[in-house]
């Protein structure tokens, strides 16, 4: 191999390591372990920051090496054909957004473990979406805030009570490149907060084929306190919230025009970035549009997705607060201060009334919805008086249920496996194919023959990734150290049970998430768990939000719980939940447990993670699982009702969750035949993989907001 050759391949990883693509790329991610597998364990699998770890010279002396050369030949190769085909679903079905794209705003987005910038489901979502957006090939940009202290991290203390620390992101190591002018210098905007201009940067995540701008105020010539705006994700208090909406609504527009991009639609992916719909106005305005007209045009190119039912979800400012901080949205409109707060209120002129973004977010937009059928029912209720509506049917508020991206959430060992097994069922088709039929029902129906995947291979899978999950859980219980005592670091390789039916529960403690609900039942639980013939077990993870105290109680009670009860050993919190430990998790568990207080759980997508690796849901029949439950592809907690009284509600899904535990749950794991497999629980990961696998994956999530709405002006 020619030294140009060789640097080349060095540029090209360079290049590959500034594109997320790698992250579901199985080839790809194992690439760059090989580089350094300490390393990349180190440093949290970051290909930029193992670029950096080997030095330049190493990495030319490990591409003289000609395989290793011929494997990173190959990824590249696949790579830019992924970039550059022109033969994508998108090009086929939605040309018209190849020039004016999708502009998608979400206040967080979650990519990868390495960028978190994301508090929870919302930004998981959110990444998810764009992911799916590059893969079907749609004109797609994403905006959002570059917060350089991302979200916390979690620790907890010795009183097993949550604290938060924060650590600095360097842009450098991270797969960010900063966005230039024509000049070569950076780019830089502004918008006007209070009496001050606020000046920002940005930066450019590559998801495959979609750009998405992060913006940041941390720049020399602002005021210290604005430069640290964009600091952390829904840092600080409600002055700092509206001012970060502000750059992100106002200056993502600004940075979009500034790039010469030029959106059909802007998608508000909550009501965070409601903003933007007042810069769109401001923009027709100066060009000579009245105040009406300007509203109606910018109505036709905004779309709202609402997200959660619960009150706290929605974003509302004081007028103190509005005239203060946003005085130069109003002047900027000629609109006086209660003009302006008028927008974001249900009864225009009600003094009594705070300024809601998702008011402001539904007023301007062409269509809203909410993400599952039923959180779309909920959600027109919730709204009939700002539609002025007599019943729920008359509000123009549709639902589009989430999904996940399925080939991203894959954990590496099933990813290999399916793939395999995806070139032996479908013969003369690339990896690029199997990116789109990794996401058709027929590949999971056919991967569910049994002639093509037996019940021992289902099985030996299945024990595979629990030991995967447990060795994870002990290792993560050594490195948080805590409130053990010195016997314990000893015994936590006999921690956790390879045998056991293993539950898991991980998601943000929000109280309405009821996290510790199952332990309601405890000498109940402390039964199951001692079964020896049918042992249970439980591993849980979750961050509370920093203010929430009552959240903080909760992963109080279930650390306590896992220290000092009958349940040590069988019930372990793993601290500092991410999208790293969410993959081990829905991987590696056996049952999937969410019990949300209903309604409140607008969709939740974790579940839909886990049908990949043969985990099963069991779950109350809100959100996405009440279209996804069939009766034979998992387990629903209760009936598709609940009572009013909220005391009520917990006491009968506690009852009706230990109910399914014990008379199906269990007995059905437990149930063996002569070959010592599970035959009626393997039916059902096969059921799972034909109903669940494909629906719920934002692949049909993007394609379904494409024909419902980004195509719909
Ligand atoms: C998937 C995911 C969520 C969302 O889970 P829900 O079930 O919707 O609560 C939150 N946080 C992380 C890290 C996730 O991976």
């Amino acid at each position: 191999m020619t030294a140009i050759e060789v640097t080349d391949l060095v540029a090209g990883l360079n290049r590959l390591a500034r594109n997320l693509w790698w992250s579901w790329d199985q080839d790809a991610q194992e690439l760059f372990y090989d580089l350094s597998p300490r390393g990349w364990q180190n440093l949290y699998h970051n290909a930029v920051a193992i670029l950096k770890e080997v030095s330049p010279y190493e990495l030319r002396v490990r591409l003289g090496d000609p395989s290793f050369a011929d494997r990173a030949r190959a990824i590249l190769a696949r790579f830019d054909a992924y970039v550059s085909t022109p033969d994508t679903w998108g090009a086929l079905n939605a040309p018209a957004l190849k020039a004016n794209p999708v502009a998608y705003f979400s206040a967080e987005f979650a990519f990868h473990e390495t960028l978190p910038i994301a508090a929870g489901g919302l930004g998981v979502l959110a990444g998810d979406h764009a992911k799916s957006a590059s893969d079907l090939g749609i004109g797609f940009v994403g905006i959002s805030l570059f917060y350089r202290e991302g979200y916390f991290q979690q620790s907890i203390n010795q009183d097993n009570w949550q604290t938060e620390y924060y650590t600095q992101l360097n842009p450098a190591n991270l797969p960010l490149e900063p966005v230039l002018a024509a000049n070569g210098e950076l780019l830089v905007g502004s918008v006007k907060i209070a009496s001050s201009t606020v000046h920002f940067h940005a930066w450019r995540v590559n998801i495959g084929r979609c750009p998405v701008y992060l913006l940041d105020t941390n720049r020399p010539e602002n005021e210290p306190m604005f430069r640290d705006l964009t600091l952390r994700v829904y840092g600080g208090d409600s002055t700092t919230r509206i001012m970060q909406e502000i750059v992100l609504g106002v200056g993502g527009v600004r940075l979009l025009r500034a790039l010469g991009i030029k959106p059909s639609t802007f998608h508000m992916n909550e009501g965070h970035a409601a903003f933007l719909t007042l810069e769109l106005i401001r923009e027709k305005i100066a060009l000579g549009k009245s105040f009406p007209e300007a509203s109606s045009a910018t109505k036709s190119e905004c779309l709202f997705t609402t997200h959660t039912p619960v009150e706290a979800g929605h974003d509302r400012f004081s007028s103190d607060l509005m005239r203060y901080a946003g005085h130069g949205l109003g002047s900027d409109l000629h609109l006086q201060p209660t003009q302006l707060m008028d927008l974001g209120r249900v009864r225009t002129g009600d003094a009594s009334e705070t300024f809601c973004m998702t008011v402001l977010a539904l007023r301007y937009s062409r269509a809203a919805n909410g993400v599952s059928e039923l959180h779309g029912a909920v959600s027109r209720e919730m709204w009939m008086n700002f539609f002025g509506a007599k019943s729920p049917e008359e509000v123009p508020i549709g639902h589009v249920t989430n999904g996940i991206h399925l080939v991203g959430w894959m954990k590496g060992t099933v990813r290999k496996i399916w793939q395999k097994k995806y070139h032996q069922l479908y013969t003369g088709k690339s990896d690029t194919d199997w990116i789109a039929d990794a996401n058709s029902p027929e590949f999971w129906s056919r991967l569910a023959d049994p002639s093509v995947t037996s019940d021992q291979e289902i099985w030996s899978i299945r024990y595979r990734l629990r030991r995967e999950l447990i060795e994870f859980a002990r290792r993560r219980l050594l490195l948080q150290g805590g409130t053990f005592t010195h016997r314990d670091f000893i015994t936590f390789d006999s921690f956790l049970n390879p045998d056991a039916l293993t539950i898991g529960f991980a998601r943000r403690f929000a109280t309405y998430k009821r996290a510790p609900l199952i332990f309601d039942q405890f000498e109940a639980v402390v039964k199951l768990v001692k079964d020896t013939g049918h042992p249970i077990q439980f591993v849980f993870a979750g961050k509370a939000h920093p203010r929430d105290d009552s959240g903080k109680g909760f992963i109080q009670k279930v650390i306590h719980l896992s220290k000092f009860s009958e349940l040590k050993g069988n019930l372990v919190f793993i601290e500092n939940y991410d999208i790293h430990v969410a993959r081990q998790m829905v991987s590696g568990c056996d049952v999937w447990l969410n019990n949300p207080r209903r309604p409140l759980e607008a969709s939740g997508t974790s579940g839909m993670k886990t049908t990949a690796h043969g985990c099963l849901n069991l779950s109350i029949m809100d959100g996405w699982w009440r279209e996804g439950y069939n009766g034979n592809n998992g387990f629903a907690i209760g009936p598709d009702s609940h009572p009013d009284d909220i005391d009520e509600q917990d006491r009968i899904d506690s009852e009706n969750l230990y109910e399914v535990l014990t008379k199906e749950v269990i007995p059905t794991f437990f149930n063996r035949d002569s070959n010592g497999i599970p035959q009626l629980w393997v039916a059902k990961i096969r059921e799972a993989w034909r109903t669940l696998a494909a629906e719920y994956s934002t692949w049909r999530m993007v394609q379904e907001y494409t024909n419902k709405y980004y195509l719909k002006r």
